[in-house]
Order: C-alpha cells, then sequence, then structure tokens
C-alpha cells in the first residue's frame, strides 16, 4: 500500500554498517535494513544501497531520500575525505539519483545524529547540544541556537579529533593522538585485543576460544559480567578516556547536553553509569534515547534541516 506521504527514507552509511530505515510521522522506525558496509568496493556498496532504496520505494512509493555519509559533504552532493570508508570524491548523491529516480538530499552522518537528536531524540527541548557519534571513528554534531554550526566552510563539528596526546597514535585526519585513537569502538576493541593476548588465563581469551579477531565492541562487557578482571581494566580505562574528552568538550562549549549515539551505546546504561563518577559538574552527558538510530531518523530529516534552518535568519545561519 502507497504511504499518505508522512513516511520519511533514511540511509545511514556507517564504517561498518549501512542502515536504511522508513520513519513514520512521529519519528519511529517502522522497516529496517542493515547490511555490512563493503568498505573497498564503492560501487557495490552504492548499488547494494540502491537495490534496497528501490524494493522500499515500490513498497511505500516515495520521492526522496535522506543519505548521511562520513566524510565532509560539498555542495551537499559529493564525498570528500570519507576517512574509515575508501570513497573520495564520489558524487553520490547524483550516483543514487540516478539509479533509483528519487531526490536525494546529502549530508555528514554525525550532522544526520544531530538532526536526528534534535527533531526526534534529546535535544527536542535543548537550545545548544553536542552530539557524540561513538563507532568505528568519533564523529560530532554541534548545535548552537537550534542550529547546525558548520563553520565558515561547512567542515565544523569534527569532535573526534582534538588532540589527547602529542605523541599519541597516527590518525587518519593527519594529527596524532586524537580523541578517536583512544573513544572509537575501534580504539576499544583494540585495547581488548592488546588485553586478551597479554593475559591468555583471562574469560576473555577464553569467550573467543584464543581468536582474538573475535573480541567485537560488546565482548569485553559480557566477558565482564562473567567476572572478567581484565575486560573491567579494559573498559574502564575506556571510560577514563572518554570522559576525558566529554569534560573537555563540555568546557569548550558549555551546551546544555552532550548525547553520546553510535555503537557503544548499544551496551546501554551502563556506560552511562560508569561514566558518571568521572565527569565535570556542567558536563551534562545523556545517551541518544533513539536505539542507536539517530544517524538514520536524522538522515530522513535532512529535508527538513535545510527547510528549518532556511526559514531561522540567526546569528549561525550561512546557508
Ligand atoms: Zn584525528
Amino acid at each position: 500500500m502507497k504511504n499518505m506521504c508522512t513516511d520519511l527514507l533514511g540511509v545511514d552509511i556507517g564504517g561498518t554498517n549501512i542502515k536504511i530505515g522508513v520513519i513514520d510521522g512521529s519519528y519511529n522506525v517502522k522497516d529496517f535494513i542493515k547490511f555490512k558496509t563493503e568498505k573497498d568496493d564503492v560501487d557495490a556498496m552504492l548499488s547494494s544501497i540502491c537495490d534496497v532504496i528501490c524494493d522500499l520505494k515500490d513498497k511505500y512509493g516515495f520521492s526522496e531520500v535522506g543519505v548521511g555519509s562520513p566524510g565532509r559533504i560539498e555542495d551537499n552532493r559529493t564525498v570528500i575525505e570519507a576517512g574509515n570508508i575508501s570513497y573520495d570524491n564520489t558524487p553520490c548523491a547524483d550516483i543514487i539519483e540516478r539509479k533509483t529516480g528519487l531526490t536525494v538530499y546529502l549530508d555528514n552522518d554525525a550532522n544526520c545524529a544531530l538532526y536526528g537528536e534534535k527533531f526526534a531524540g534529546a535535544g527536542k527541548d535543548v537550545s545548544d547540544m553536542l552530539v557524540l557519534t561513538i563507532g568505528t571513528g568519533v564523529g560530532g554534531g554541534i548545535m548552537i541556537g537550534r542550529k547546525c554550526y558548520r563553520g565558515h566552510n561547512g567542515r565544523a563539528g569534527e569532535l573526534g579529533h582534538f588532540i589527547m596526546d602529542i605523541n599519541g597514535e597516527p590518525c587518519s585526519c593527519g594529527l596524532r593522538g586524537c580523541f578517536e585513537q583512544y573513544a572509537s569502538v575501534t580504539a576499544f576493541m583494540k585495547a581488548a585485543r592488546k588485553a586478551a593476548a597479554e593475559h591468555k588465563e583471562s574469560i576473555l581469551y577464553e569467550i573467543v576460544g584464543g581468536d582474538l579477531s573475535k573480541i567485537g565492541g560488546r565482548t569485553p562487557f559480557y566477558a565482564m559480567y562473567q567476572g572478567c578482571c581484565v575486560s573491567q581494566k579494559v573498559i574502564e580505562e575506556y571510560i577514563c578516556h572518554l570522559s576525558d574528552g566529554i569534560n573537555s568538550l563540555a568546557k569548550m562549549f558549555q551546551p546544555e547536553i552532550i548525547v553520546l549515539t553510535g555503537g557503544i551505546i548499544n551496551e546501554g546504561q551502563i556506560i552511562a553509569d560508569m561514566l558518571a563518577p568521572h565527569l565535570m559538574p556542567f558536563a551534562n552527558c545523556v545517551l541518544s534515547p533513539l536505539s542507536g538510530n539517530a544517524g538514520l531518523i536524522g538522515a530522513a530529516l535532512i529535508k527538513r534541516e535545510r527547510e528549518t534552518a532556511a526559514q531561522n535568519v540567526l546569528p549561525f545561519a550561512n546557508e
């Protein structure tokens, strides 16, 4: 049955998974498909995305789709410097429009998470907010006076790339020791694998049968719940790094809330509970209430964000 035009279609391209969803008028995800990102074959990745979009288009009758992608987005059409996915200078919006016949709204994935929180999540009633997307990398979105702050060149919001250790690990952005190198799920898994390798007697090592590649973002938590001290130490150290970054961002921006979203919040309330003792009193950090779908819901709302921004002439309006 064709919809009554209140449903929206969103695509969230992540470094690990791609999510495509139908969002209803109350911002609930009513239809949902998730598959692995073909990071090294962009043509195959975009083809897979377009196939799913076409299926949903046939089922629901959409004429538009919002797409969130990692990287810098030029002229709302082209993805530049996508970091964790090997596609640069790819005219994503044009390609998807050509293959699906839909009008495509393209934006940075972390900005999409910001729109999701702004319209449907933790930021519905706040003026100033930061959103941190913690997954394969660490992305960010900045809302000041209900508007997404983009900087003079549209590149602002890289909240994962302030330096925590000048002698730290090289980062894909060209700097060293960025927050992302300590706070991403990738960094967390790397620390867990290293700890398991050093502690072959640990529950963590035992759980994966010695195959460290099987340690995912949730494995150390699972092991900790079984009484694994090694996992607990890895998690506590990770939480310290994460809280250091959150405290720094809170000092810099003094937002009403800092919202955490992305893969890390799959663990739920324990993340907030473990963070709480480390946060400064002014760092009001909350977990996204959108079940990991902030980026997806926000992608579906790119058009609404642009229309809202065009109507409100605020100090930071430069679009
Ligand atoms: Zn960096």
